[in-house]
Order: C-alpha cells, then structure tokens, then sequence
C-alpha cells in the first residue's frame, strides 16, 4: 500500500506566503498529480501558505511532494522541517525548477529524491520501482539527485519527453484542481508547449569568465547546429533558463488540450490560460526548433485549437475566458493577430523587451529587435487587443544610456497601444547563463527611474477604465481593506476591490469609481 500523498504548491510562495499572482494556478502540480492518479495512488493538492499555519492537515497523508522554484526555497524548508517535526514516516520528494541547483537543494533540504528536469517519466519510473513503499536503489533510475553517504550525488540526466508522450502517456489531473481555493476564481494554467524556441545566447561573460568565441552556431541554419554550444553557455536569454533546462519546444495535441479544459470547465474553471513560453512556438517548424523568429507561426494548428476550445459550450456561452499570454514579438504578426481575433479568443499578449536598446537585446540573446516590439503592440492595439510589455531592470550590461532608452520605448510603446508596462527587478536563476550575477532591487539609481516610468504610465492607463463597465469575477477578501473583496477581470481589464462580501467564482460588473494604485482600482458593483 502506497498510503495517501500531499502534493503541496510551493510555487512563487518565496518565504512562505504568495504575494503576487494570488489569482494564478500553475499547471506543475497538476502535473504530478496525473502521474499518481495513473498508478491509482490518492493525492491532494495544498498550497504551501495553507499547510503551514495548519499543521493538523499533515497526519491525513503518508508522504510529501513539494512542487518549486528557485525562489521559493525557504517556503520549501519550512515545509519539509514541519513535515519531520510532524511526521517520522513516508518519503519526502522535490520538483520543479527549484531542482535546477541540485547541491545546494540536496544539502540544504535532504529530500529523499529530487527529480531534476522533466517529472514526469522520471516519478512514473520511481514510482513503478515501489519508490513510496520501500527503500529502493535510485542510482540507476535517470533525473534523479539523492544524498548518498551524506553527498549530493546526481544520476545521469533523462531524456526530453516527446510531443507524442506529453499529449499521450501522461495527463496532468484534472480532479486535483477542486484541491485549490477559490478555484473558480483563478487564472488555470493549462500547458500547450513545453521548452523555448531560442537557441541564441549571450555575449556577456559567465560568472566563470566563459565566454562566446563567436563559432556562429548560434546563427546556423542547421537547427541542430544551433543546439551545439562549444563553449557550454546555457542557450536563450541570458536571464532565462528555459531552453537550457527544458530543451526546444514540444506541443502537446489539440485532442490532449481540449480534453483537459473541457474537464476543467466541467469542474467550474472560469478562466484558462493557454501556457507556454511563447504561444506561437505553438506546432510551429520541424523539430528541433531552434530558431525564435523563423519559420512563421501555424496558423492552421492555432485555429484547429482555438476553434476547437470556443466551440466548448461554456466557451461559447460567453461564461468563460480563455486567453493566450507569452508571444515572441517577432513571431506577432497581422496574420497572427487576424487568427486570434477572428477565434474571438481576446488577449492580452505578453510581449518581452526586456531592455529598450537594441545592442543590449542582441548582447543578452534575446530575439528579435525593439521595433519588432513596436510594430507587434501596434498590430495587437488595432486588432482591439490589449498587450502587455515587459521589462527588466538591473540586467547585466545595464547602463545610464540602455535606461534612457527603455523609457523612450516604454513611452512608445505605451503610445502604441500598451496596455500595462511590467517591470521586473533581475533575477541570477541558476541554470541561466546569467547565474550568480548580482541581482537588482529596483532600488538603485537605474531600477528607481524605470519603476517610477512604469508606473506613471500604468497609472494613466488605469484612469482610462473610470467610469466604465468591467466584467469581473470575485476571488477573496481583501487583506488590507475589511469588507471589501478582490475582484479579477473575466477578460481583459484591471484587478479592481468593491465593497462587500462575495463568495469565489461569482460574477460581477463593476462600475470603476477610482483609481487606488498603478495596479489596483475600486468600484461599485452593479450587476451580478
Ligand atoms: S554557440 Fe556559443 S560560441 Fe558559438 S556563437 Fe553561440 S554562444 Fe558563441
């Protein structure tokens, strides 16, 4: 008997305690609750800032599975210190991101496996060896890292899933997503593609002084050339670790992805996000695909999955959203833009720039160039969708000159139809080429200048919503204002509070009254 086991989301806690995208839902855990339903071992799914407080809930289970990234690690510890506290039985096993520094995570956590890379095969593998019911031999079982003698030892890396097993052998849980509160409410992740379509790397030295000896790899129209590093720099964007970690994209099949939003709808979602580094890596090219910007995306493939999703009952209804967020800019043309609007799936396409100046996009790898991002969030604006730009402060290479120039195109961009400027304070994520550069607080000379940009520009693009009518729905209480409650926008729009009590997954029109922040504004409800 394998027992009952806690999966517990630890993803974005960071020390304990989710602080923003409270209203997201990401598809990991699930993930790994597919693999045990497919062997018929119960689990349950619980955020971390939900177990901590309430320590009781521990005695119902057997063993724990932790689900993370790099972040996250002292909400991890907590966790697994809670668990040895509470209870002297079962096995204790770690995923996620969190996984791509196996030494320290080994040290630091002791779990009694880590699956590095991809789950799925691998847990299915330990899990077909009796992994939960006895002490098994994990030297041979690949993606694996367990302390051996007290040493953090790492097993051979797995193999990449295929597209055929990601849509076929393994199907993230559908039932576990009742385990999450307010469920209804939230943003559900659902994965399309898995991996990044970037082969391109940076110019700027490792941390150990390796650096790129312009072999033009990175550039040759061999898509399996592009995947040969001679100098071993994690490809992609320097801050990113993607591609190095979860190799060119795979799709998963448009039967495998409407099945699973079907079920979910069944089960009372409201609102679906199609996930994957970028959307229209979506089908696109023969693998590998190794090139960000060539060939075009599969329009064909994007309108066979996107009809096939709208023509889902509550789709159609109009009850549901469901909406497509990362894009490459140089990938977001007219034709892409026609295809999403005439498929009536409303967007807000996320758009990567990074920085403004065009010399700091080629040094950090990034694809594509900052007018690529103009002409997109123009073709996005007139096509009536609402494009979001995203931006990094603190980047190696950051300069007085490449912070001038990404306020000019956060201004541009804002003038071409931006809706929101988001700006993010750099990370070193281990596994990225940028690993152990010193990472920004927003709150140097460069970081303070760009976050009071952002926000004055996200400011005013709030005021534009005063007055009108948006179609939102209740999530939970507001922490900071009693008796007011949170409210998401079913489609596009801005997180808004209103007064009163409203239980998770009702929904509402709100009138907007005011604006309270760059990113919050208050309203009245006027229909239910
Ligand atoms: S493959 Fe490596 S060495 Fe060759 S161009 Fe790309 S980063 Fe430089």
């Amino acid at each position: 008997m394998s027992g009952r086991v806690l999966i517990v989301d630890a993803l974005s806690a960071g020390s304990g305690r989710r602080t923003s995208s409270r209203d997201s839902i990401g598809c990991g855990p699930r993930t790994v609750a597919g693999v045990f339903e497919k062997h018929g071992i119960r689990c349950t799914i619980r955020r971390v800032d939900e177990v901590l407080p309430k320590k009781s809930i521990l005695k119902q289970f057997d063993h724990l599975v932790v689900s993370a990234m790099t972040m996250d690690q002292i909400a991890v510890q907590k966790m697994v210190k809670l668990w040895r506290q509470i209870r002297q039985i079962g096995k204790v096993l770690l995923g996620g991101p969190i996984a791509t520094e196996p030494e320290v995570i080994l040290k630091q956590i002791r779990p009694d496996a880590l699956v590095v890379g991809e789950g799925e095969a691998t847990l299915d593998e330990l899990l077909e060896r009796g992994f939960l019911e006895e002490n098994i031999e994990l030297s041979d079982i690949h993606g694996v890292g367990f302390l051996e003698s007290d040493k953090p030892r790492m097993n051979q890396t797995r193999a990449l899933i295929s597209s055929k097993e990601l849509s076929e052998r393994f199907n993230p849980s559908t039932a576990r997503i009742i385990d999450y509160t307010a469920y209804q409410a939230c943003k559900v992740y659902v994965e399309i593609l898995r991996g990044c379509s970037n082969f391109r790397r940076t110019k700027y030295p490792l941390k150990d002084g390796t650096q790129c000896t312009e072999c033009s790899n990175c550039d040759a129209k061999d898509p399996m050339k592009r995947m040969d590093c001679p100098e071993d720099i994690p490809p992609g964007c320097g801050f990113c670790s993607v591609p190095g970690t979860w190799g060119p994209p795979r799709s998963r099949s448009a039967d495998s992805i409407v099945n699973e939003v079907k079920e979910l709808l069944d089960l009372g979602v409201h609102r679906v996000i199609l996930e994957a580094p970028g959307f229209l890596d979506y089908m696109r090219g023969t693998a590998p695909l190794t090139d960000p910007c060539h060939p075009p995306a599969n329009l064909s493939a994007i309108e066979d999955l996107l009809g096939r999703l709208n023509s889902l009952p509550q789709v159609s209804e109009g009850n549901v959203h469901i909406a497509i967020e990362n894009m490459k800019a140089c990938l977001f043309t007219n034709d892409v833009a026609k295809t999403l609007k005439k498929s009536m799936i409303s967007s807000s396409p996320n758009i990567g720039l990074e920085t403004g100046s065009e010399y700091h996009m080629r040094q950090i790898g990034k694809c594509g160039s900052p007018d690529d991002v103009i002409r997109a969030v123009k073709v996005a604006s007139n096509h009536d969708m609402k494009p979001f730009v995203y931006l990094i402060s603190g980047l190696p290479g950051e300069t007085a000159e490449t912070t001038e120039q990404s306020i000019q195109m956060m201004r541009s961009v804002s003038e071409a139809g931006a809706e929101r400027i988001i700006l993010y304070g750099f990370r070193a994520l281990p596994g990225s080429a940028f690993a152990n550069y010193p990472e920004s607080s927003l709150k140097d000379e460069f970081g303070q200048t760009l976050r009071k940009e952002a926000e004055k520009i996200n400011r005013q693009k709030k005021e534009q919503y005063l007055e009108k009518v948006v179609r939102g729905i209740a999530a939970e209480p507001s922490s900071t204002h009693h008796g007011f409650t949170m409210v998401y926008p079913l489609e596009e729009g801005p997180l808004m509070t209103v007064s009163g009590g409203f239980s998770a997954g009702t929904l509402l029109s709100v009138k907007v009254t005011e604006v309270l922040s760059s990113g919050l504004v208050s309203g009245e409800v006027v229909d239910k």
